[in-house]
């Protein structure tokens, strides 16, 4: 599927859910994605983009940001606290806050450096062991934690079961952004952005619809 193609699948389901058109920032997902078909998308005049690992970013970001204007980068994947300074100079946000020791960590190098990514919260709507995120039930008192931080919250961001039905998962991280006052929300991927924007996404990660399929060996 092209660029065009998901941008246009997007305006139709901002308009669809009665949102406003260019509500929705779609985060081309470009991981483990070859050079070139990056370098296509931002010919196509493609600026946010979204990674999730550090290392790699760090690999192929700096010289693309060198030849395009106005790139905007999102870590959308698990930080350790130990690359949290590299991430914070490379990322424009990251949606994987998703424990108080990375909170404390990101408040620390914020005030050293006078500046912070914005920040997303994590949530393990499925709570499933093997992923990352906070619990529901534990959201509402990190959300509270972070803003004792001054961390600057832009809202919550979910990776639904494979599984599952991924809109109880999307009304349920709209429900918890509500309720603690957050307006940003990352959800919908490839498979399912058209649902996420139906249920009010703000921010859409999408990779292998626009690049093609990632092959990872
Ligand atoms: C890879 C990835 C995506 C994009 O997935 P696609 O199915 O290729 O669109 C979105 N969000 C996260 C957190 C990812 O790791």
């Amino acid at each position: 599927m092209s660029l065009e193609e998901i941008k246009s699948r997007i305006a139709k389901a901002e308009t669809q859910a009665g949102r406003a058109p260019g509500s929705v920032t779609l985060i081309a997902v470009s991981k483990v994605q070859p050079l070139e078909r990056v370098e296509a998308v931002l010919d196509q005049g493609q600026r946010v983009f979204g990674e999730n690992r550090v290392q790699e970013a760090a690999g192929k970001w700096p010289a693309f940001k060198d030849r395009y204007d106005g790139v905007e980068l999102h870590l959308i994947g698990p930080l350790q606290t130990n690359k949290a300074r590299q991430a914070m100079g490379l990322f424009d946000a990251i949606h994987s806050v998703d424990r108080p020791k990375l909170a404390t960590a990101l408040a620390r190098l914020a005030q050293e450096e006078g500046h912070c990514p914005d920040l997303f919260i994590q949530v393990n709507t499925g709570e499933e062991p093997q992923k990352a995120g906070i619990l529901p039930a534990d959201a509402d008192a990190f959300v509270a934690e972070c803003r004792g931080l001054e961390l600057p919250l832009r809202g919550l961001m979910c990776i639904p079961p494979v599984e599952e039905e991924p809109s109880l998962h999307f009304a349920l991280l709209a429900k918890i952004a509500a309720r603690n006052g957050l307006t940003g929300l990352s959800m919908g991927m490839s498979s399912d952005f058209e649902t996420a924007i139906a249920l009010g996404a703000t921010h859409v990660r999408v990779g292998s619809a626009i690049f093609g399929d990632r092959s990872y060996g």
